[in-house]
């Protein structure tokens, strides 16, 4: 039985530890904390917060952990002062409570899995991470010794954060020396996710392990395939494929024996979610899994285009959902690695193939669009670069990753490819997104390795290789300039694109820096 003070509390109600789920099924249901869909899956709301607050994200500035970590604007220091009076108040405010103890695996080498323990409110919270990481074995379980542990006070806000020179109330706070997180003010479930996969990128490369903000899966032949790309770019819905094994959808780490998933389980998007074009991932809502703020009608049946809450709808679910999944969670060394962009400016090409220096630019310029804003004639994306397609999630410099990404590339002999799931024949609001059809004949022709047999030519601006026909995929597309009608409009735009490339790849221009990859890049 784990007591009061086992979690650094004075005094506890009910401890819900390790609850199964069909415990969290009940519970879930008697606190009202949600309904359950037609098809019996639990739906919950995660309040006024529906995605994370990277603004409110702090490690506690110490030794020895502050000489690794690349302070800035998204990994901001907080004095252990501070933390200490944060902790104070959040055990405080957990002590009496009755609380869901959930213990569980991140990492699937058991070399250098973590034990993480997260301590929560509500019950759909303890059902949230346990889908997402490594559910232990009832016999390690009966040992968990928890290497981590984070507190998470949803309800509780930071009154004095102003004060404390805060970005606001919520507060998401990582003490890598004492091992433990606090988190207040917000709800979502995904601070523990990422805050873990952060601590992990923390963790692997000063142990020479590189940990990577991709999907992953392995081919009959054993051949496996990363898919790395920020929010939105296709990770968790391209790597569920049905001919393949999926071995995870978002945080994977790789060692001297190959690719490791980080977590148990997958968080899908629901948005526009069709059977016909995602059916894997529309099965896998079902019993266990758990869905997000997604709109339902009286009956339970969910509207998977109701964006009326956020845009951000979202499914938990344990990786044994996905039928093609490899048990182990683990593969040896990639063959092909992809880089995902959803660019809705439509001047990337639906499949290029890189070269080594290519690969590595492409990397650290970590290049995504979004669309601006629904309104009316509001059309011009917004350029995203997030350093290895996940800068958020990274404490250390990107160039640790980077060098650790192009050493395994040249040792294993992998080969890297770049592909635009977004706009084709023009940008946002003249063009169309790419259908998820093409996208999968562009990374067929990739992982069964006929795109090494077409022609390739030559992109201007990007100077990309790009192939000229590839089966299932209309010559048209293949190269985005001819795809345009408007081909003056083409190039202002790819010139334009060419120029936010440049101007954000300077910051990785030093003077005595192993790392010049300008040449890869596009040129002005
Ligand atoms: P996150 O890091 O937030 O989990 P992700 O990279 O896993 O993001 P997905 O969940 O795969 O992103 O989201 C891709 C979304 O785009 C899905 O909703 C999918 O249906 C949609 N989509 C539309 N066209 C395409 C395409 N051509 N390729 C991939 N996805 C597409
Ligand atoms: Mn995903």
């Amino acid at each position: 039985m784990i007591e009061a003070k086992d979690l650094g509390l004075k005094s506890i109600g009910k401890v819900y530890h390790n609850p199964g789920y069909d415990d969290l099924f009940a519970q879930e249901t008697a606190n009202d904390e949600g309904r359950v869909a037609a098809n019996g899956t639990m739906m919950v709301d995660t309040g006024k917060f529906t995605g994370r607050s990277p603004k409110d994200k702090y490690f506690v500035h110490q030794s020895p952990s502050s000489k690794y970590i690349a302070w800035g604007k998204i990994n901001q220091q907080i004095p252990a002062e501070i933390f200490d009076e944060l902790f104070d108040e959040v055990t405080e405010y957990l002590s009496g409570k009755d609380l869901y103890v959930t213990d569980g695996f991140c990492g699937a080498n058991e070399k250098t899995r973590k034990s993480v323990r997260f301590v929560t409110e509500f019950a759909w919270q303890s059902h949230f991470v346990k889908n997402m990481f490594i559910r232990p074995e009832a016999g390690d379980l009966a040992s968990f010794q928890p290497q981590f542990t984070v507190y998470n006070a949803s309800n509780l806000k930071n009154e004095k954060w102003e004060y404390h020179g805060l970005n606001s109330e919520v507060f998401v706070i990582f003490n890598i020396e004492k091992n433990v997180a606090i988190i207040g003010g917000t709800w979502y479930g995904g601070e523990m996710k990422k805050g873990i996969f952060t601590m992990m990128n923390y963790w692997l490369p000063l142990e020479n392990i590189l940990s990577m903000h991709c999907s992953a899966n392995v081919g009959k032949a054993g051949d496996v395939c990363l898919f790395f790309g920020l929010s939105g770019t296709g990770k968790t819905t391209l790597s569920t494929d049905a001919s393949r094994k999926l071995i995870g959808d978002d945080e994977h780490g790789w060692d001297e024996d190959g690719i490791f998933n980080f977590e148990g389980g997958c968080y899908a998007k629901c948005i526009g979610l069709r059977p016909a074009n995602e059916p894997e991932i529309y099965n896998a809502i079902k019993r266990h899994a758990l869905l997000e703020n997604v709109v339902a009608d009286e009956e339970g049946v969910i509207d998977f285009d109701d964006a009326s809450k956020t845009e951000n709808t979202r499914v938990s679910y344990p990786i044994e959902h996905i039928e093609n999944h490899e048990p182990t969670l683990k593969a040896s060394h990639p063959k092909n690695i992809i880089f995902l962009t959803c660019d809705a400016f439509g001047v990337l090409p639906p499949v290029s193939k890189l070269t080594k220096e290519q690969a590595m630019y492409y990397f650290l310029s970590g290049y995504t669009a979004k669309v601006a804003g629904t309104e009316r004639g509001v059309t011009e994306p917004q350029a995203t670069f997030s350093a290895c397609f996940g800068e958020a999630f990274l404490p250390l410099h990107p160039t640790v990753y980077a060098k650790l990404l192009g050493e395994k590339m040249e040792k294993h002999g992998v080969n890297a490819y770049l592909v635009n799931t977004g706009w084709a024949g023009g940008g946002y609001g003249v063009g169309e997104r790419m259908s998820i059809k093409a996208t999968r004949a562009c990374v067929n022709a990739i992982l069964d390795g006929s795109i090494k047999n077409a022609d390739f030519e030559e992109t201007r601006w990007f100077r990309l290789n790009i192939p000229k026909s590839l089966p299932g995929v209309d010559d048209t597309l293949l190269n985005p300039r001819n795809a345009w009608a408007d081909k003056e409009k083409f190039d202002a735009t790819a010139n334009k694109l060419a120029g936010m490339f440049i101007e954000n790849f300077k910051k990785y221009i030093q003077s005595g820096d192993d790392f010049d990859f300008t040449k890869a890049g596009p040129q002005a």
